[in-house]
């Protein structure tokens, strides 16, 4: 019974304060930007309890942007590896999405579902911050 508390106590607080690592794997910073954006007193995410993490291994959601390239493909992999279960991936823009406008260039292997299990696309260039906002509360409301 214990146990049970315990976990929805847990499960109650991951859905409201979700800790959130950013990676950029190869893009133009256009996103990077964008994501900057929601850290102002404009958008200020950390009203909605949403905290950006500067360690995977505290982070809940990994929040990706740019298309994976070969150099950055292990790095991501590492990172994603490091942060703690249960995890979550977001792709922030089309490059994250799908290549996006790199998607032809020699050394570009793709979106990030390429390497990683993407929970939740937020496609454009670069994508709002209104819609990344969006994304991360369409990702919490699954979050079971
Ligand atoms: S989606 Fe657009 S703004 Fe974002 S990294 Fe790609 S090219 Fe840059």
């Amino acid at each position: 019974m214990l146990d049970r508390w315990v976990h929805q106590v847990v499960c109650w607080a991951r859905r409201k304060s979700p800790w959130v690592l950013h990676f950029n794997s190869g893009g133009c910073n256009g996103c990077d930007i964008e994501i900057l954006d929601l850290l102002t007193p404009r958008y200020d995410v950390e009203r909605l309890g949403i905290v950006k993490e500067a360690s995977p291994r505290h982070a809940d959601i990994l929040l990706c942007t740019g298309p994976v390239t070969r150099q950055s493909r292990d790095r991501l992999r590492r990172i994603y590896e490091q942060m703690p279960a249960p995890k979550w991936v977001v792709a922030m823009g089309s490059c994250a999405c799908s290549g996006g406008l790199f998607a032809e260039g020699f050394n570009v292997l793709g979106g990030v579902d390429q390497i990683l299990p993407v929970d939740i696309y937020v496609p454009g260039c670069p994508c709002r911050p209104e819609a990344m906002i969006d994304g991360i509360a369409r990702l919490l409301g699954e979050i079971k």
